[in-house]
């Protein structure tokens, strides 16, 4: 080793001990005669005291430093003299005074500032992302995501899970994303598929008999990017044979709760985790993925609503379109440009309008009088229509109702929207609370309108909830339930999984409502469904998403902060110049002709 210590472990104790230190300068200050440097390891920073009077080697080289320069210093380490301590850092008591000093390798000067905020904008941080990582957060971010995983691994190692690798040149697995494509050399013309999730792989093992596997599993789905989104990403692929949603829901919820009062104990967390079926989440907060952090639940008015003269409601609801809003707390006074500010949030999502009332009396709302209660424009209502109003709602004096209409699908997106926003607006979300649900009991298919057909609303392979099979022979595809979860925190879908179907012909008729023919289902889906017919026991799992929690959990708004290596949003990597042309001798061995 080139080194004794850690410079960001020496303390008081190790006074007088010499010590042989290395890392990067990480500052340079040059106090007329004597030069103080912070050299930075990973374990953190300390000072070195370079003083031409007992070393003049040492101060010679400390002459030439810069930042990043990569030095090692042999020194002894001596309390700071009083006065001089530095509360703010951990070694901050003592210093090294240097006898020796020696460049091991010199820096250009960097292209930002390697400190807690690289001031810098993304697209520059991710050309020298090696440089990027030696930023103080982004190694809290690794070494968190380290903890988190390692976590994972004792955690099922414990409970009996095998950890197994599955291929990545495989054949589509589908998650409802675009595949990508590796052409195959040996065989022209055809092409392996990235697993989107190796969904079928791990069923598989279960045929096998393996009963409880996992993998830290890289999963590559060609969709467009956003800020919990990247061409690829890492879930903890999970699956257990002869279990029940409850074994699966139950085993996530001690994994994660025991996780993250591990690696992350400051966080309040909710326990035990809220369970909300799908129905359930829709009608009370717009969403499968609620940000349960806080309240603002909504309610369908649409009975009341068309009691009343107004147009819009009661066009709305003769259209076979709900009515529906939600309480804002002890707001019944915000100004009308802040009532304006919703508006056009509402308008901005796609809505028609937002209406609202006020209830600015100060006594119980059932005494309000009519000048007490405001409404926006058009909505003028009768107080005793307004009193109803309130009480369905919960709404108490003070308080602010928004109300939208439309068709029920719109609605609930446009409330969701206007409940966040308004959360933000008050402030109501705890960043430190990480407030877990699991939403259950989804629809099995889900009415794609453009292509007019039934896709999956999770994958192909969820089982239908228990005495619902028949139904895939009506008309009613809509209401039929599967037995898929999700595992939701703080408004981000965390996790999906679902109990499997384990049996060929049932699997064939969910093909056969997604559209596959026999031809296209024996071609992409055989050796799953042949599986199924030697003795396939029943299974299910679930797939939660390491890159979105480590974002939580480390207080990120983008996944990109806790990944290595990411894409920007175009899916470039500014820093390989990727994705990039190949030389054309590359296309021609596989058989590639590039089309203009
Ligand atoms: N394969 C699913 C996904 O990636 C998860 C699961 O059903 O286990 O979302």
């Amino acid at each position: 080793m080139l080194r004794t210590a850690d410079c960001g472990s020496l303390r008081e104790t190790d006074i007088d001990s010499t010590q042989t230190i290395v890392g990067w300068v990480d500052r340079r200050r040059d106090h007329g005669g004597i030069i103080f440097i912070d050299l930075r390891d990973r374990s953190g920073l300390v000072q070195v005291v370079l003083n031409p009077e007992l070393s003049s080697q040492a101060y010679q080289v400390a002459e030439q430093l810069r930042s990043e320069w990569v030095i090692q210093i042999k020194g002894t380490v001596r309390r700071r003299p009083e006065g001089s301590e530095n509360p703010g850092m951990e070694t901050g008591s003592v210093e090294v005074i240097a006898e020796e000093a020696t460049v091991l390798n010199p820096s250009l000067t960097p292209p930002f500032y390697i400190a807690e905020d690289a001031g810098a904008d993304e697209s520059l941080r991710l050309r020298y992302r090696y440089l990027d990582l030696r930023r103080p957060p982004m190694l809290r971010n690794l070494t968190l995501r380290h903890k988190t995983v390692k976590y994972i691994r004792d955690f099922l190692d414990a409970q009996g899970f095998l950890e197994i690798e599955t291929p990545i040149l495989i054949k589509s697995t589908p998650e409802g994303a675009r595949d990508f494509l590796v052409p195959s050399r040996l065989q022209p013309g055809s092409f392996y598929a990235l697993p989107q999730s190796p969904q079928q792989l791990k069923q598989l093992l279960m045929v096998s008999g393996i009963e409880k596997y996992f993998q830290i599993a890289r999963c590559f789905r060609d969709e467009d990017l956003r800020a919990d989104r990247q061409l690829e990403f890492t879930q903890l692929d999970l699956e257990m044979s002869f279990v029940d949603e409850e074994d699966i829901l139950s085993l996530t919820e001690e994994l994660y709760t025991g996780l993250i009062e591990s690696v992350s104990p400051e966080k309040k967390l909710t326990k035990p985790f809220y369970r909300l079926t799908y129905d359930e989440s829709m009608s009370s907060y717009g969403s499968d993925k609620p940000d349960l952090r806080f309240g603002l639940k909504m309610t369908d008015v649409s009975d009341l609503a068309t009691e009343t003269e107004f147009r819009v409601f009661l066009s709305t609801v003769e259209r076979g379109g709900i009515i529906k809003g939600f309480v804002v707390p002890q707001q019944a006074s915000y100004t009308s440009s802040v009532m304006r500010e919703l508006e056009d949030t509402a308008k901005e999502a796609g809505a028609g309008g937002l209406s609202h009332i006020r209830f600015r009396g100060s006594g119980p709302i059932k005494d309000m009088s009519e000048e007490e209660i405001l409404y926006s424009a058009g909505l003028r209502m009768p107080s005793e229509w307004s009193h109803r109003l309130a009480e369905r709602m919960g709404a108490n004096h003070g308080d602010l109702i928004l109300l939208m209409a439309g068709q029920a699908k719109q609605v609930n997106a446009w409330l969701s929207l206007m409940r966040s926003h308004v959360a933000q607006r008050l402030e109501l979300a705890d960043p430190d609370a990480l407030a877990f649900a699991f939403i259950t009991e989804f629809p099995l298919f889900d009415w794609n309108e453009d292509a007019k057909r039934w896709d999956s609303s999770h994958h192909p392979f969820t089982s239908p909830a228990d005495g619902q099979e028949e139904m895939l022979y009506g008309d009613d595809l809509g209401s039929v339930k599967s037995k898929a979860y999700d595992m939701v925190c703080n408004g981000s879908e965390l996790a999906s999984g679902s109990i499997r179907i384990h049996n060929r012909k049932l699997q064939e008729k969910i093909f056969s409502i997604l559209g596959y023919d026999a031809e296209e289902t024996a071609s992409r889906f055989g050796q799953i469904l042949e599986a199924f017919e030697y003795g396939a026991p029943p299974h299910g799992g679930i797939a939660p998403g390491i890159d979105r929690l480590v974002a939580i959990l480390t207080g990120n708004t983008s996944i990109r902060e806790v990944i290595a290596f990411p894409k920007t949003q175009s899916g470039a990597d500014p820093l390989f110049d990727s994705p990039a042309p190949v030389a054309q001798a590359q296309l021609d061995e596989l058989s590639i002709r590039i089309s203009d």
